[in-house]
């Protein structure tokens, strides 16, 4: 009764499998691709090195207290770095704020924005603290299994302060009034997939998380994270099988006798699915032990889609940060595009991440590494003409804005849109962050962790509890190990 297979290596499939592992289990993690990380793997090409998904380090404690459980720290496997600034936000052509790194440095530029505003920005962040220390050291280690998970007694004497049914836009309004303030507490929403008018205020916690916790990056990249993961996990005894196309899971009445694997049967006593959560069921599961329906997956907001193009570029750029946002065109609209009426942007705001700046390690001497993301719509027709479009888009106001030319440096270049996280990580609509974090998908409204019907298969992931990003995700794997552990106990004794 102690062989699990883990379906998948992405951060949740990672952290399940080191807890199940420390636990007892005999685990083996199986993955389709031919390197572990899922979205956040990585690729070389011409001596570049790139993240293919995540590049903000942010909530260095939640990284901290994942190894602490196994008596490591994030600087066995990584050397950290606070960035200052931390990011840049491009408003118009050359018009743009650095955000510096440190609470005082802050107040001195909302002052400069907003006189009085810097008094507001200390009461937010209290606000956000205490939202924090409740949300990522309690609530999002809730199984969301029953509403009485919530009737916690220090949870409900909170639950007014948490600002739960309140929408984030709105409660940013309430501190601030100059737009460039309110553009930038509300960028760290885009993190949790929805609008900020549809985002409880709750997650001005992503705030503290920005503004006092700080952006920090790995050296190496973040890919570092996984591979220390991937360490810490083979020490525990993981087994990894990669290029493991997980088919089907078997199912005998209610349990689960094992999966098809590149067409072979192998028996085990648990299944954890950390894919993406619709292909489970839909596709490798029996229809009579679906716990959801497609009708139910296609009322669910999905988080955005991403166009991603990844550059190698034979030249050092001026005037960019390691983290620049462009806000140079309207949110309003480009959201709309996003949520109410998917469609491709008409004028989007983009993303761009230059990790060379920080860490000569990510491309060759004298080289630039980039990276741009437009989050766009789930399930678009993506075609190639369309990504083209977009990469001149983006380039030419990415080149007006550092008043250099790139185009002709580029020496490597490829594109990523739905067909490629479609492809790769059977994600559904081809998103790229899971599930949204609206306050109907909170807690125990997200797709459970558990199946009624098989009661031997676990979810995890960025479409189940606690949501997307890499630290919940690897909170993820941690509380569906706590669940699949609290139910053998109640098996075996
Ligand atoms: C472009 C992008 C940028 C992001 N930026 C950030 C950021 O800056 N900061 C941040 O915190 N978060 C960011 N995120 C979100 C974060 O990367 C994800 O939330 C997290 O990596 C998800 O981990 P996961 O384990 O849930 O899923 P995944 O990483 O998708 O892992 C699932 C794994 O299952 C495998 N799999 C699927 N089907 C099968 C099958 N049938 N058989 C075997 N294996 C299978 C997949 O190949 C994959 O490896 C970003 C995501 C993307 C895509």
């Amino acid at each position: 009764m102690n062989q699990i297979a883990v379906i998948g290596s992405g951060f949740s499939g990672l952290s399940a499998s080191c807890f199940l592992a420390q636990a007892g289990f005999e685990v083996t993690v199986f993955e389709k691709n031919s390197s572990p990380g899922g979205r956040a793997r990585k690729f070389e090409a011409q001596g570049f090195t790139f993240d293919m998904g995540p590049s903000w380090y942010w909530m260095p404690d939640v990284f901290e207290e994942f190894f602490s459980h196994f008596g490591k720290k994030p600087a066995d496997y990584y050397d950290l770095v606070r960035l200052d600034p931390s990011y840049r936000i491009v408003y118009s052509g050359t018009d743009k704020l650095d955000i510096p790194a440190g609470i005082s440095k802050l107040c001195n530029l909302f002052e400069s924005l907003e006189p009085g505003s810097s008094q507001q920005l200390l009461k937010f962040l209290e606000e956000g603290k205490f939202k924090y220390d409740i949300g990522i050291h309690d609530l999002v280690h809730k199984p969301g299994l029953s509403v009485t998970e919530l009737l916690d007694v220090d949870l409900f004497k909170g639950v007014f302060r948490l600002h739960v049914f309140e929408s984030i836009a709105a409660y940013i309004r309430k501190f601030f009034t100059a737009p460039k303030l309110i553009q930038l507490l509300e960028f760290p929403v885009l993190f949790l997939g929805a609008k900020p008018s549809k985002t409880p205020a709750l997650y001005s916690l992503m705030n503290y998380a920005d503004m006092s916790l700080g952006t920090w990056y790995p050296m190496g990249g973040m890919f570092k994270v996984i591979e220390g993961m991937v360490d810490l996990a083979s020490s525990l005894g993981v087994r990894f099988e990669f290029n493991s196309n997980v088919q089907h899971v078997e199912v005998n009445s209610t349990r689960a006798n094992g999966i098809v694997i590149n067409g072979k049967f192998q028996s085990f006593d648990y299944v954890v699915a950390s894919a993406d959560y619709h292909h489970v069921e839909q596709e490798l599961l029996p229809a009579s032990h679906r716990r959801y329906s497609e009708q139910y997956w296609q009322k669910r907001v999905m988080a955005p889609s991403s166009l991603i193009f990844y550059l190698g570029v034979n030249k050092k750029i001026d005037h960019l940060l390691h983290h620049t946002l462009f806000f140079d065109e309207d949110f309003t609209k480009h959201a709309e595009q996003i949520y109410d009426d998917p469609q491709w942007p008409t004028a989007p705001q983009f993303y761009v991440s230059c990790p060379s700046k920080t860490d000569p390690s990510v491309a060759p001497p004298g080289n630039e590494n980039i990276f741009i993301l437009i989050p766009v719509a789930p399930g678009l027709t993506d075609e190639e003409s369309t990504r083209e479009r977009y990469f001149e888009m983006v380039l030419a106001r990415l080149e007006k804005h550092i008043g250099q030319n790139i185009r002709d440096h580029i020496v490597f270049r490829r594109s990523y849109a739905h067909q490629d996280f479609i492809k790769d990580y059977n994600a559904f609509k081809g998103n790229a962050y899971g599930l949204a974090n609206t306050l109907l998908q909170t807690a125990n409204l997200k797709p459970s962790i558990i199946n009624k019907k098989v009661k031997n298969l676990f979810y995890t992931g960025q479409l189940t509890v606690p949501g997307p990003g890499v630290p919940p995700s690897i909170i993820s794997g941690k509380v569906v190990a706590k669940e699949l552990i609290k139910s053998h106990k109640e098996i075996v004794n």
